[in-house]
């Protein structure tokens, strides 16, 4: 099996304004600057207007930087919308494309998350593709076939391990409190990795992260789970010390 090293990423969403994500993404590079060889790799990705500063805050330290969305064409009349072109300009090197909560409010569909992440591919950005079920789904017993369909029309066939992420986070999970059973995780997991086997020759490089409501009490048995390659982190990605206990779980 390849080894695959643990990827810590935390999506800030809309929050923090320039002095806490400053104070925030500060504190964390510090720490993963004092700690010399850590076993995870750290990521941060602050809302647009946030990632000159804090991509200044973490030059250097070892945090990489990231945004939440990207358009998928490089320019042009698209009001309000940010290129890829730009991510990479502002010192990002990752993207997360086709967070459930696009999907829902923009109503992002698989297409167009495959679109942005084909877009990001061209400017040398990682794409963080995030895919995961509803309740309703998961209830009736469609979350295989759900999240199949998903990473089928989001992944386009140059994604290798280099350039994307997967992040499965069911939809019932983020934000709610609510954990995946590190059983469920592990099901889901297996069978994303066979489903990337199935496309890609380097499938078994390609990181696969767990997202929705991870947090200090939960982390080590989730990031222990097999086929979890690390987590995707909202909420508790906003509190320094929460999210370095998360990293850290990592073995
Ligand atoms: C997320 O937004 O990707 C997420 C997993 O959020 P939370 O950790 O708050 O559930």
């Amino acid at each position: 099996m390849a080894a695959r090293r643990k990827l810590i990423a935390g999506n800030w969403k809309m929050n923090g304004l320039k002095a806490d994500g400053l104070a925030l993404a500060s504190d964390l590079a510090g720490r993963v600057k004092g700690a010399g060889a850590v076993p995870f790799d750290m990521l941060v990705c602050p809302p647009f207007p946030l990632l000159f500063p804090v991509g200044d805050a973490v030059k250097g330290s070892g945090v990489a930087l990231g945004a939440q969305d990207c358009h998928a064409k490089q320019k042009g009349a698209h009001t309000g919308d940010v290129s890829p072109v730009m991510l990479k300009d502002a010192g990002c090197a990752y993207v997360i494309l086709g967070h459930s909560e696009r999907r829902a409010d923009h109503g992002e569909s698989d297409a167009v998350v495959n679109a942005k992440t084909v877009a990001a591919h061209k400017e040398g950005l990682i794409a963080i593709v995030c895919v995961g079920e509803t309740e309703a789904q998961r209830d009736a017993g469609t979350q295989t076939d759900v999240v199949g369909s998903q990473l089928a029309g989001s992944l386009p066939e140059g994604a290798t391990a280099e350039n994307t992420v997967v992040a499965y986070e069911p939809v019932w999970a983020i934000g709610t409190g609510k954990t995946a059973t590190p059983d469920d995780v592990a099901a889901m997991h297996a069978f994303i990795r066979g489903e990337l086997a199935k496309r890609f020759p380097d499938a078994d490089k390609m990181r696969v992260l767990y997202g929705g409501s991870v947090k200090p009490s939960n982390a080590a048995e989730l990031m222990a789970t097999e086929n979890v390659d690390g987590a995707l982190v909202g909420g508790a990605s906003l509190v320094a010390d929460d999210f370095w206990a998360i990293a850290t779980s990592c073995r």
